[in-house]
């Protein structure tokens, strides 16, 4: 799990300005742009080759919410 205040640090890498992230599974997403990043082992993905797009991160979400 992923303290809070470590989202507010991290931001999205992807702007300037930094938006924060918000949880979604296990996944950060991009405040400003909906876009992801995986987490994996705990460890946020933040390199730009691991952005995931808005669609994309909609049906891995879903995906997950299905089988659990
Ligand atoms: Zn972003």
């Amino acid at each position: 799990m992923i303290h809070p205040d470590l989202l507010e640090l991290l931001g999205c890498p992807l702007h300037d300005e930094r938006p924060p992230f918000e949880l979604r599974g296990n996944y950060l997403v991009c405040t400003a742009s909906g876009h992801g990043f995986p987490i994996v082992d705990g460890i946020p993905h933040l390199l730009p080759e691991d952005v995931i797009e808005p669609n994309r991160l909609e049906e891995l979400i879903d995906e997950r919410d299905k089988s659990v």
